[in-house]
């Protein structure tokens, strides 16, 4: 099922849009199932959860850390995670940073944008990222790569609506990339879209989605608490 759902899914991604099977709340069997069907990239969005699967795993697999990251948790991922997605103020970039130091490692963050209409999401208002990378501290952070840039659209029916967040996001992308990061190829991720919305989002400029429950079916958040 999981094997089929995968193939059935990356058949409709264009070349080029980057496939982030995101497996929380599943349990380490269900990803190994997805790793034997050729996936490498898996999403999570608790610390802890992320860690405890990561030592059961295949070493090749490349963790994102897709939830709010809290100051606190970021040394403990920092030893092995490779992309921390969800980064919305400077001193969790400083701290990434700090810990990957520590690690002697070097970890790709994506800025975190609020596109969404719903209060509850976090990310940079595109005024406080703009003011963050204005200010310029970012760039003496060497072992950080700021990879591009991240948004969830609000949870809506209403297409135009969702299909206008998505294109927000490029176009934020795109006057970051020409202001501060036209000399870093390594800035190019647009990290966008879900199992609902990913069509949507690859047509406004994503070539990254979040894909989870179409991959792996419905979430039982009770499983494992
Ligand atoms: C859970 C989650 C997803 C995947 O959601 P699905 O609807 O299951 O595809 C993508 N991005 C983030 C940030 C998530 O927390």
């Amino acid at each position: 099922m999981i094997k089929e759902n995968l193939n059935r899914i990356k058949a409709t991604l264009p070349a080029g849009v980057t496939l982030v099977a995101v497996s929380k709340t599943h349990p380490a069997e269900m990803l190994k199932e997805a790793y034997d069907a050729g996936q490498r990239i898996f999403g999570e969005n608790k610390v802890q959860e992320m860690t405890a699967k990561s030592q059961v795993l295949p070493t090749d697999i490349q963790w994102h850390f897709i939830g709010h990251v809290q100051s606190n948790k970021i040394k403990l991922m920092a030893p092995y995670v490779s992309v921390i997605q969800g980064v919305d103020n400077y001193d969790k970039l400083a701290e990434i940073d700090r810990q990957a130091a520590r690690f002697n490692r070097h970890i790709t963050c994506l800025l975190q944008l609020h596109i969404a209409t719903e209060e509850t999401k976090f990310g940079f208002s595109a005024d406080e990222c703009t003011a963050m990378l204005d200010e310029g501290k970012w760039k003496e952070l060497k072992n950080i790569t700021i990879g591009g840039v991240m948004g969830m659209a609000s949870n809506t029916d209403d297409d135009s609506q969702v299909r206008g967040e998505f294109r927000r996001l490029k176009q934020l992308f795109d006057t970051y990339k020409e202001k501060y990061f036209s000399d870093s190829p390594e800035f190019n991720t647009i990290s966008a879209g879900m199992s609902g919305d990913y069509e949507l989002a690859i047509e406004e400029g994503s070539n990254m989605v979040r894909i989870g429950s179409s991959i792996f079916g419905e979430r039982n958040y009770n499983i494992n608490k």
